[in-house]
């Protein structure tokens, strides 16, 4: 019987939670499917699946460094309301930065106060530990299309 290991095709079902006992994200019904070993998860997620066979479960604690890293105080900024314009920021909010790049970062707005907007731009899960129950419904041999791409074909 094969396990999970480097190169192989490998289903997930799993509930993420928060240390508290929060669920922020649920596979079951539909698993994730992604290529062991190529860097399509956390790398310490990997780890704790690695040797598991298909149909076993587990759960897999993660430090905050090793999930959405750490929280960053210096990520909080205070910027004018004036640069969002005619829109009032909400708290709580989810907005994106855009950058002359081209990039987009994401930020949540935490306090309107005095024609000021304080933001963070802090993953929302920043400084949390992770929690996965998760359970292998699937393991087969990646295609060598699959190795060549760094990536789960999914049909
Ligand atoms: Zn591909």
């Amino acid at each position: 019987m094969s396990v999970v290991e480097k190169n192989k095709v490998v289903g997930i079902e799993y509930t993420m939670l928060l240390e508290e006992g929060q669920v922020i994200d649920s596979t079951k019904g539909n698993p994730f499917v992604f290529l062991f070993g190529a860097g399509e998860v956390f790398p310490k997620l990997e780890e704790g699946i690695e040797g598991m066979s298909e149909g076993e479960e587990r759960d897999i604690v993660l430090e905050p460094e090793d999930a959405f890293g750490e929280y960053d105080p210096e990520a909080i900024q205070v910027i004018p309301q004036q640069y969002f314009g005619d829109e009032v920021p909400v708290v709580g909010m989810q907005y994106f930065a855009h950058f002359e790049e081209g990039n987009e970062i994401p930020f949540s707005v935490k306090e309107l106060k005095d024609g000021n907007v304080t933001i963070d731009f802090n993953h929302p899960f920043a400084g949390k530990k992770i929690k996965f129950h998760l359970k292998v419904t699937s393991i087969r041999d990646a295609s060598p299309e699959e190795l060549e791409h760094g990536h789960a074909h999914h049909d």
